[in-house]
């Protein structure tokens, strides 16, 4: 089948390979390259979602703790300027004479036990401490001149007092609260009270809950965490940590600052702080982020601060991080995969459209095909039908010619069968003759003896009109001979004239089955030793050579005599029919004729040589019938 070429002819090299090169070296990366872009994205954004909703929350976390940070400070607010309506004290800070300086002491003590703040004290207005509620313990502040303190300074100016410290004798926490005790409108003295937060942290560290309090100079007084306490929450400077030192505010602890490894201003009062890994404040191995929420306390300069952990929310959004990258890439895969189907179904699409032109064009062609060779099968039909039409008619002719040449051949015998059947029939008429006189002398066996010799004249006689029969038979081109058979028949046939001619007969020839009707292959034996008897005629020792040999499946069977030849004019003539030079009646010109044409009908040949030594022989070929296997080479 030949297709058509261009139905599939490639696209350029050059023009089909590029892009695809292109998108072989290219594709993989950028994937990656925008699996990464988009994980970071849905981290970002995820984060960023989750910080704005942590911050919604603790914004509600921070108003509630700060309120109650406020509420737990501002209970004790009061509670010194009530100092100003007990007697004893301001009577104390006029007259400070021991009885009313163990007065007071007992009245702070109780105050002190019924309030649950840590301490309560007088002081003049030179710092000193009057009386205190403490005064019974080992490191009571009776005495102590306390002026140094910022609370005291503030509140003996008439401002209020507040203060967050350590204590300078017991090395304390506390939160100060001091009011100017006045009397007439001058301040006679300071009342403090000292009250301890430490229950605040306990309860934030209960509730799990990460916050502290940093003071006005931004050290973190109260913390969740006391690794925190007391670090400062703003850088410092020399200036100032060497000022809170001098105060001796925070004791003698060194003020550090709470360095994060990161801070990020989210907003007004909101930053995201991280701290690392390796902190003294973190027992974790992660860097750890915070968001941290700021407001400040009212009624104090003060900040509360809370922080809410963010690894969760980092978790999260790096698992959403991970889950849009996957899911890109997911994506990204079933387009491509997609994509890939689209182009083998594009392809597959173009190379059936392809098959199915070329079949079509196939199809066309052997339509076409199909039609020529139609019409041309009927012209050979026609051509065929005709062929044997006119085999048909050649065959009849043949059969009519044989008929005719046997007819004639019958003729030409008629005299000597005529001289050959009145011989005997004359010796029949004189020996029955005889036999009836010798059976009435009773002569029984001279009768008997030329009964026996009638009886062979009658079988001779049989013979002689049986050959002549079945030459005058019509025969057929198929069957099967026997040579021998036909030599013997053909001999007997021509007998008589064989006989008068005193005929030398050569046989060397094998007993063969050849491929003819037996009774054709006799007629053109006939045909053959009858022209060499005549050829003959004039030979003072006639000779007949009969020859045989097989040759290519075929056998060769060479009749020779040593007649007169036939000339070079009559050579060009010998297988027309009608050809004859015989004189009269008795040469026809059929014999050789009919032989050629009985011979070739089934296949053989009839040929002539001219041998050098004179003479002619005709050489015929027959088809064997089972062909001796050749001789392996
Ligand atoms: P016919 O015998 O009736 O003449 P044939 O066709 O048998 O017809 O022979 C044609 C001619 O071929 C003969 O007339 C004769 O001249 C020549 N011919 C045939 N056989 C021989 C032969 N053996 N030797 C010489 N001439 C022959």
């Amino acid at each position: 089948m030949k297709c058509d070429s261009t139905l599939y002819r490639a696209a350029p090299p050059s023009l089909a390979v590029k892009p695809r090169l292109i998108r072989h070296l290219f594709l993989p990366p950028l994937i990656i390259a925008l699996m990464i872009g988009l994980g970071y994205i849905g981290f970002w954004v995820s984060e960023h979602y989750g910080i704005r909703s942590l911050s919604e929350n603790g914004q509600r976390q921070l108003e509630l703790h700060a309120r109650a940070v406020e509420s737990e400070i501002s209970k004790y607010t009061y509670l010194p300027s009530l100092l100003e309506l007990e007697s004893s004290v301001s009577r104390l800070l006029a007259d400070p004479s021991p009885e009313l300086r163990q007065t007071v002491n007992e009245y702070l003590e109780g105050l002190n036990r019924r309030s649950r703040s840590r301490a309560i004290y007088v002081m003049d207005t030179t710092g000193r401490v009057l009386a205190t509620s403490n005064w019974r313990d080992v490191d009571s502040y009776l005495g102590e001149d306390l002026s140094f303190r910022a609370y005291f300074q503030n509140a003996v100016r008439g401002q209020p007092g507040r203060f967050y410290g350590i204590g300078s004798t017991s090395g304390e926490p506390g939160y100060y609260l001091a009011h100017g005790l006045e009397e007439h409108g001058k301040i006679i003295g300071v009342a403090v009270v000292k009250v301890r937060l430490e229950a605040m942290e306990e309860r934030w560290q209960r509730a799990r809950l990460e916050a502290f309090v940093s003071d006005e100079n931004g050290i973190i007084i109260l913390s969740s965490d006391p690794a925190r306490r007391l670090k400062s929450v703003v850088p410092l400077s020399d200036d100032t940590k060497e000022r809170l030192a001098r105060s001796l505010q925070y004791y003698w602890y060194p003020l550090n600052e709470l360095q994060p490894l990161a801070r990020e201003k989210l907003a007004e009062g909101e930053e995201k702080l991280t701290f690392p890994a390796n902190s003294e404040l973190m027992s974790d191995e992660e860097n750890i982020s915070y968001l941290s929420q700021t407001r400040p306390l009212s009624d104090t300069p003060w900040n509360f601060t809370l922080l809410t952990p963010l690894q969760d929310l980092r978790r999260e959004a790096i698992n959403q991080g991970i889950l849009v990258a996957v899911a890109f890439a997911l994506v990204a895969f079933l387009l491509i995969a997609w994509n890939e189907r689209r182009k083998v179904i594009a392809t597959r699409l173009a190379a059936r459209e392809a098959l199915q032109e070329a079949n079509n064009q196939l199809e066309r062609r052997i339509t076409e095909r199909t039609t020529d060779l139609r019409a041309s099968n009927e012209r050979l039909k026609g051509q065929i039908r005709e062929r044997r039409q006119a085999e048909e008619t050649l065959r009849r002719a043949q059969d009519e010619l044989v008929q005719a040449g046997k007819l004639a051949a019958i003729g030409q015998m008629s005299t000597s069968i005529a001289h050959e059947l009145n011989q005997p029939l004359a010796a029949l008429r004189t020996l029955s003759g005889n036999t009836v006189r010798f059976l009435e002398r009773g002569q029984l066996d001279v009768a008997s003896t030329n009964l026996k010799t009638i009886n062979e004249l009658i079988d001779r006689m049989g013979r002689i009109t049986a050959s002549l029969r079945s030459f005058a038979r019509r025969g057929d081109d198929k069957g099967q001979a026997s040579l021998g058979k036909a030599v013997e028949a053909a001999l007997q046939l021509l007998g008589s004239r064989m006989e008068s001619a005193h005929l030398q007969l050569h046989r060397d020839f094998a007993d063969v089955q050849v491929q003819i009707d037996q009774t054709r292959l006799e007629q053109i034996l006939v045909n053959l030793i009858g022209n060499a008897l005549d050829a003959m005629q004039s030979q003072p020792q006639p000779a007949l050579w009969l020859e045989g040999e097989e040759f290519d499946g075929k056998y060769r069977l060479r009749v020779r005599d040593n007649g007169h030849g036939i000339d070079a004019e009559a050579r060009k003539h010998l297988f027309e029919p009608f050809f004859t030079t015989k004189p009269g009646e008795q040469g026809l010109g059929l014999g050789l004729t009919l032989s050629a044409s009985l011979a070739a009908a089934t296949g053989g040949h009839l040929g002539v040589e001219h041998p050098a030594s004179g003479g002619t022989t005709f050489v015929l070929s027959l088809p064997l019938v089972s062909p001796t296997p050749a001789e392996p080479i």
